[in-house]
C-alpha cells in the first residue's frame, strides 16, 4: 500500500466536501486525512492502486452539488501510516478563503426526511449538508453556524448529534434545525402576529385558493404570491404593485405541470431542475391569466426551492401560481421583517414571515436557452457569490459594473467574484444596496483594491463610487469603454485571449467619440479594441427619455431616412402623439437640443416595433424590442435591404421597406421576422467582411439585444454554419449585469500605452 496525495481545486469550501471526503474513505475503509489549505484541498490517503481509482471515481461522481472540482491531481507521496481517516482541522487560512456557496435548492434526500424524520416531519427549512440557505445567511468567513443568521438558535440535542456525527449527511450542515429548535414561520395580519409553520401553510393556501395576494419571505427576499389563472387577481397585484407591465414569473409544482402552460426543451428542462432554481423563459403554450405575461409570448417559470413551497403544491397540486419579488418598482428587495411590514401591507392580503433574518440579499436569477445553450439574464440566488474562474490574476482589481443592471466584480487571485444582481442605481436604495454589498464583499473575501476599473461612462453612479474609491485610497484607475468590457467579458468567461470579432449590441454605452454607441463590430482583444463597423448614427432627442419612448427613436429614423411629411400621417403611431409633440420634437430635433447620436441596436428595435404599431412608449426597460420579437411570425425567409458602406451598416432601406410593408397592410408579425432576418444578415455580412481582411474565426455575441433568441439563435446558427466559432456568455448575462467581468478582464491584462 502506497501513499497518495490528491490535490483538489475549485469550489471545495463551505459546500461539505471534507466530509464527504471522509464518508467515502470510510465507505472504502481507507485510511488517511483530509486538509483544507489555501489552495484547495489535499487528501493524504494508504490504498493500492485499484481502491485509489474507486476513490477517485467516487469524488467525481458523488461530489456535493454545490461544489466544483475544477483540478484533481494525484501523485505518490512520501510513506507513511494512517490508522485512520480524520479531517484536520484548517490552519487559519481564512486570508485567503475564496469559496462562499450560493444557496442551494432543497435536496431530494430532504423532502424525504421531512416525511420520515420524525423531528422534521413536514419542517419546512429542512436542509443538509448538500441544500439550504448558504450565501443569503453568512455575515462573515470562515462559513461557521456562529458567523451566520442561524447564530440565533441553538440546536436541539437530536440536532447536535447529527451536526457532530461525521457519517450523518447533516454534520457541519450550518443551518441545521428541525421542528423543535429552528426558524419558524409566522403570520402577520397587521394587527396579530401568529406563530405556526402549520398554521402559516394553512393560511398561505387558503389566501390563494381564495384570489388572495400573499407576501412571503424567501430565501434573500420576499415575494408575492397568488394565482396566475384568476385574471382579477393578477391584476389587481399589477395594480397594488405599481408595475406596469413586466411579466411576472410563475411557480408550479413540477415539469409535467409546466408542460402544460409552456413548451419546453431537454436543455430547460435540465434548467429547471437545477440545483440553481432560476426563472426559465419559457414559449408559452397557452395563456394564463393575460396579466401574467401581458401579452408577451413567454412565460417565465421556476420550479420549487424551498421547503414551504414544495408544501405549499401538496395542497394546491395543480395551480399555477404567480412568483415575484416583493420589491416596489426598481428598488431593491426587502429584506427585513419590518421592512415587510412596513412596505407591503399594502400591497399583500397576508404577510409571511420567518423568525431568521436574511443578511444578503437575493433575486431569483433568470435564465433563458438561446441557440441551445443556458444564458443567465439576471444572476442572483443559487449563482452568485461563486466566482468565474479567468485565466489572468486579477487580485485587488475592483470593477464597478455599469448602472441600470448593476453588477460589480472583485478579483481575487485567478477568480472574478461578481456580485449578486443589484439593479437600476439611478434608485438611491439601490445605489445604498450597491455600496453595502461591496463592503459586504470586501469584507468576506479579504478584499483589499488595488486597482479600480469602471466604465468610460463618467456620470454612472458606479464610476462615481470608483472615483471615490481610487481618491479615497490612491489608486490607479482605468476606464473600459462600454462595448469593449461587454465583449472582454464574454472572452473572459471563455479562457480567450487572442483577438476576436466582437458584436456589441445593446442600447446605449457611451462611446470613445462622445456618441452613444450599441451596435458595434469590433475586433477586440484585451489591451484594446477596433471599431471595424458600426450602425449608422441617429440623432434622437431627448436622453433619459429615449429609451422609455421609443417614438422618439421611430420618428428620428424616419427623419433620417424618409420625407416624414409623406408618411407620418399615415402610420398608427402617429396618433398616440399630439401635433404640437411631434412638430416640437421635429424643431428641438433641427436644433440639435438636447439631442445626441445613436448607434444603438435597441434604438433600431425601438424604432422599427413602433412603425409597427406594437409600441408607442416602453413601461419596462426593453418592452417594444421584446414585444417586436414576440410577434414575429416563425418560418419567414424573406429580408429587407440594408448597405454596408466603408465602416457604417445602415438600416436605411429596411426602415423604408418597413414603412411601405405597414403601410401597404402586411403584418406586424411578418414585418418584425423579415427585420429579425435583415438584422442577423446584415451582422452576418459585417462579420465575414472584418474576418476577411483579419482571418479572425472567433465571433463573440454580447450586450444586452443578445437576450432577443431570434437574434441570436438565427445569427449563432449562421455564422456556425459558415464555420465561425460562436461564443455566448453562459457564466455571466449578456447584458451590463456581466460587464464587470469584462472591465476586470481589461484591467487585470493592462491596456495599451
Ligand atoms: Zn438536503
Ligand atoms: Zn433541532
Ligand atoms: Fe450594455
Amino acid at each position: 500500500m502506497n501513499t497518495y496525495i490528491i490535490h483538489i481545486t475549485g469550489l471545495v469550501q463551505g459546500v461539505g466536501f471534507r466530509p464527504f471526503i471522509y464518508r467515502v474513505a470510510t465507505e472504502l475503509g481507507l485510511a488517511g486525512e483530509v486538509e483544507n489549505r489555501n489552495d484547495g484541498v489535499y487528501i493524504s490517503i494508504n490504498a493500492d492502486r485499484r481502491t485509489l481509482a474507486t476513490f477517485i471515481r467516487y469524488i467525481w461522481e458523488r461530489a456535493p452539488v454545490a461544489s466544483h472540482i475544477d483540478h484533481l491531481v494525484t501523485s505518490e507521496g512520501k510513506n507513511r501510516r494512517f490508522s485512520s481517516f480524520r479531517i484536520i482541522k484548517s490552519e487559519n487560512v481564512s486570508g485567503e478563503i475564496t469559496g462562499v456557496s450560493p444557496d442551494i435548492a432543497v435536496c431530494d434526500d430532504c423532502l424525504s426526511d421531512m416525511k420520515s424524520q420524525v423531528h422534521r416531519i413536514n419542517y419546512p427549512f429542512i436542509n443538509c449538508t448538500n441544500c439550504g440557505p448558504r450565501f443569503t445567511i453568512v455575515k462573515d468567513l470562515p462559513y461557521d453556524r456562529a458567523k451566520t443568521t442561524m447564530h440565533d438558535f441553538a440546536m436541539c440535542d437530536k440536532c447536535k448529534s447529527e451536526y457532530t456525527d461525521i457519517l450523518d449527511r447533516r454534520f457541519h450542515a450550518q443551518p441545521v434545525a428541525c421542528n423543535n429548535c429552528g426558524p419558524v414561520y409566522s403570520i402577520d395580519t397587521g394587527d396579530k402576529e401568529m406563530v405556526g409553520n402549520a398554521l402559516a401553510l394553512e393560511e398561505l393556501v387558503r389566501k390563494i385558493r381564495e384570489g388572495g395576494i400573499v407576501a412571503l419571505k424567501g430565501t434573500g427576499g420576499f415575494h408575492l404570491l397568488c394565482d396566475a389563472t384568476n385574471e382579477a387577481s393578477v391584476r389587481e397585484l399589477r395594480m397594488r404593485k405599481q408595475r406596469e407591465g413586466k411579466p411576472f414569473a410563475v411557480m408550479c409544482a413540477d415539469l409535467k405541470t409546466a408542460q402544460t402552460f409552456a413548451f419546453l426543451d431537454q436543455e430547460e428542462k435540465y434548467l429547471l431542475l437545477s440545483w440553481q432554481r432560476p426563472v426559465v423563459i419559457l414559449r408559452s403554450k397557452k395563456e394564463l391569466a393575460f396579466s401574467v405575461s401581458n401579452g408577451l409570448d413567454t412565460v417565465g417559470v421556476i420550479l420549487p426551492y424551498m421547503p414551504i413551497h414544495y408544501l405549499l403544491f401538496e395542497k394546491l397540486p395543480n395551480h399555477i401560481i404567480v412568483f415575484t419579488s416583493a420589491n416596489l418598482s426598481e428598488e431593491p428587495l426587502l429584506r427585513s421583517n419590518a421592512e415587510a411590514r412596513e412596505r407591503l401591507s399594502g400591497i399583500a392580503d397576508l404577510i409571511i414571515t420567518y423568525n431568521r433574518d436574511i443578511h444578503n440579499r437575493a433575486d431569483d436569477s433568470v435564465a433563458s436557452v438561446m441557440a441551445g445553450q443556458p444564458v443567465l439574464i439576471r444572476r442572483s440566488r443559487g449563482y452568485a457569490p461563486s466566482s468565474v474562474r479567468i485565466k489572468m490574476d486579477a487580485e485587488g482589481i475592483f470593477a464597478a459594473g455599469a448602472e441600470l443592471a448593476s453588477s460589480f466584480a472583485i478579483g481575487k487571485g485567478k477568480e472574478a467574484i461578481l456580485s449578486q444582481f443589484i439593479g437600476d442605481l439611478k434608485n438611491q436604495s439601490t445605489f445604498e444596496f450597491y455600496k453595502e454589498t461591496y463592503d459586504l464583499l470586501k469584507r468576506l473575501f479579504r478584499f483589499t483594491p488595488k486597482i479600480i476599473a469602471r466604465d468610460y461612462h463618467p456620470d454612472y453612479l458606479s464610476s462615481g463610487f470608483a472615483n471615490f474609491l481610487s481618491s479615497e485610497f490612491d489608486l490607479p484607475q482605468i476606464s473600459v469603454q462600454h462595448h469593449h468590457a461587454h465583449v472582454a467579458a464574454c472572452m473572459a468567461e471563455h479562457h480567450l485571449e487572442e483577438p476576436v470579432i466582437g458584436l456589441g449590441l445593446d442600447g446605449v454605452g457611451l462611446g470613445t467619440d462622445g456618441n452613444i454607441w450599441g451596435g458595434e463590430i469590433l475586433v477586440a482583444d484585451f489591451h484594446d479594441f477596433k471599431r471595424e463597423y458600426h450602425f449608422d448614427y441617429i440623432p434622437i432627442l431627448g436622453a433619459d427619455k429615449v429609451s422609455k419612448e421609443p417614438w422618439r427613436s421611430a420618428l428620428s429614423y424616419i427623419m433620417r431616412y424618409m420625407d416624414v411629411d409623406q408618411v407620418l400621417d399615415r402610420l398608427d403611431f402617429s396618433r398616440d402623439l399630439t401635433s404640437e409633440q411631434i412638430s416640437m420634437y421635429r424643431h428641438g430635433l433641427g436644433k440639435r437640443i438636447n439631442t445626441h447620436l445613436y448607434s444603438g441596436a435597441g434604438r433600431l428595435f425601438d424604432a422599427v416595433a413602433v412603425i409597427c404599431g406594437i409600441s408607442s412608449v416602453s413601461l419596462f426597460h426593453s418592452e417594444a424590442p421584446m414585444r417586436l420579437e414576440a410577434k414575429a411570425v416563425k418560418g419567414i425567409k424573406e429580408s429587407y435591404g440594408y448597405t454596408i458602406e466603408s465602416d457604417i451598416i445602415s438600416f436605411g432601406k429596411t426602415i423604408n421597406q418597413v414603412v411601405e410593408d405597414i403601410l401597404n397592410g402586411r403584418s406586424d408579425g411578418e414585418v418584425s421576422a423579415r427585420f429579425h432576418n435583415t438584422v442577423v444578415f446584415s451582422l452576418a455580412e459585417a462579420v465575414e467582411r472584418v474576418a476577411t481582411k483579419t482571418k479572425l474565426n472567433r465571433v463573440v455575441l454580447t450586450g444586452g439585444s443578445f437576450q432577443n433568441r431570434l437574434l441570436t439563435g438565427g445569427l449563432a446558427k449562421l455564422l456556425s454554419g459558415k464555420n465561425y466559432q460562436v461564443y455566448l456568455h453562459r457564466e455571466v448575462p449578456p447584458n451590463d449585469g456581466g460587464i464587470a467581468l469584462g472591465q476586470l478582464a481589461v484591467a487585470a491584462t493592462g491596456t495599451k500605452g
